[in-house]
């Protein structure tokens, strides 16, 4: 072959191939550590970030710390034109909701809204914690840094908002600091039933929840791995498509997942150095966080957190027991580490927030037959759409096949039966939806 038909055949091949872009390696290197560190100082400096701690201080409790966030979401946004919509939303829970609600109780989230120029009602949402807790749930008074659970993600967030104030997205990004986390989720159960009442179109939601510790009780120390949590199915599946899955397959292949196996091939992709790790379980074990109720509300969302913990330094009250330190303080805080699990966040938000929405509709068929086939819903907006299938014990999409701007296509060779399928979109500038799995059957 000439050198000449060789590079026409790879600048036809870059569309839809092209796999990095220039401004996401420009995200890595604007997250600051140094920033991180002066936030997750500042919101343990306010004692108490308890949610039913004091509201009027100005310098303790859990007022004047959303007081402060809101303030840094501003000065983002004054640095930008303006790009920001922040504002608290406010979810009034009654005493006795459940034992941890000893008095009502006004949970306060802080949001920030970049605007997407062409979908300005679909959203794509980044979140960290307010609030902080001690040994006793419900000690509201007893100092409670807070430093690692939840300051390192809460501080992440605002650091994000940052870095991505400088672009424009096609879609929207929030970024928002929930409150309630450790009395029951209510700042993520409040957040959630808005959204639904306000009909947004929502992508999925990177919940950060303890992103700063490399120290594990189980004596490993890391500052590349960690954890993507995401649940297999959504809990309001219908019964019909619960019956469905035990002919068709999709156990493993639920919103939340396809958006986990989004976030480890983009981190792959741009952060070769990172090792993250699918955690094939809605969270860790018996435990909860605020995905949760995006997930109950039928929404995608995952957990990012540390690979690594360290029990004594979480929900524990300060004090030196038998030798061991225990205490969530801010000198177990690697803001390093933290600024690589921001910049992860930051890559997929934006990744994200710059493609085309996913197809609506995407149908399977080859039963008995030597191709599997594939249908979908037209995107707009969308320049073509790429083909992923996996062997059904792998976890991540191996293999892929772009095609042009077509809703139709038949692999030739792959057998139905011994693979999984996914469709995405992608847009004129090489960025992808996430994928989605087959919702039907052609026959
Ligand atoms: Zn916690």
């Amino acid at each position: 072959m000439k050198t000449t038909s060789l590079l026409i055949l790879l600048s036809f091949s870059v569309v839809g191939f092209c796999q990095t872009d220039q401004r996401i390696y420009d995200v890595i290197d604007a997250v600051s550590t140094e920033r991180i560190e002066a936030d997750v100082s500042k919101l343990a400096g306010f004692g108490t970030r308890h949610t039913l701690s004091d509201t009027v201080s100005q310098t303790r409790g859990i007022g004047a710390a959303r007081r402060w966030i809101k303030a840094e979401f501003e000065k983002t946004s004054a640095a930008c034109n303006s790009c920001l919509e922040v504002s608290y939303q406010r979810n009034l829970v009654k005493k006795g909701d459940n034992d941890r609600i000893f008095k009502d109780v006004e949970i306060v989230n802080v949001l920030a809204v970049k605007r997407g120029t062409k979908y300005p009602n679909r959203y794509i949402l980044m979140s960290g914690d307010i609030d902080s807790r001690v040994s006793d749930a419900n000690d509201s008074t007893s100092d409670s840094p807070g430093a690692n659970d939840n300051a390192s993600g809460m501080a992440g967030t605002l650091e994000a908002a940052r870095v991505l104030s400088k672009y424009d997205f096609e879609n929207s990004i929030i970024f928002v600091g929930l409150s309630g986390e450790e009395q029951g989720l209510y700042g993520g159960k409040g957040l959630a039933a808005h959204a639904k009442e306000e009909g947004w179109e929502i992508i999925g939601i990177l919940n950060n929840d303890m992103i700063g510790n490399i120290n594990g009780v189980d004596g490993i120390v890391s500052n590349t791995d960690f954890r993507i949590f995401s649940e297999p199915v959504p809990p309001t599946e219908t019964e019909e498509e619960r019956k469905a899955r035990r002919f068709y397959g999709g156990e493993v292949d639920g919103i939340s997942r396809q958006l986990a196996r989004y976030i480890h091939k983009t981190t792959q992709t741009y952060m070769p150095e990172m090792n993250p790790m699918m955690i094939y379980r809605l969270d860790r074990f018996g435990r909860g966080g605020h995905h949760r109720p995006f997930n109950d509300a039928g929404f995608a969302g995952i957990r990012i957190m540390e690979a690594h913990e360290n029990y004594t330094q979480q929900h524990q009250d300060i004090r030196l027991e038998d030798g061991i330190d225990y205490g969530d303080k801010l000198e177990h805080v690697n803001f390093d580490y933290a600024k690589k699990l921001t910049a992860v966040n930051a890559i997929n938000l934006a990744s994200i927030a710059w493609a085309p929405p996913a197809p609506k509709e995407v149908k399977i068929g080859g039963i008995v037959e030597p191709s599997a086939k594939l249908q979908w819903s037209k995107v707009d907006g969308a320049a073509g759409y790429k083909i992923y299938w996996r062997d059904t014990t792998s976890p991540t999409w191996d293999h892929s096949h772009y095609v042009g701007n077509i809703t139709e296509f038949t692999l030739d060779g792959i057998v139905i039966d011994n693979f999984f399928f996914g469709v995405s979109a992608v847009g004129e500038n090489g960025f992808e939806s996430v994928v989605v799995f087959p919702n039907g059957i052609m026959r």
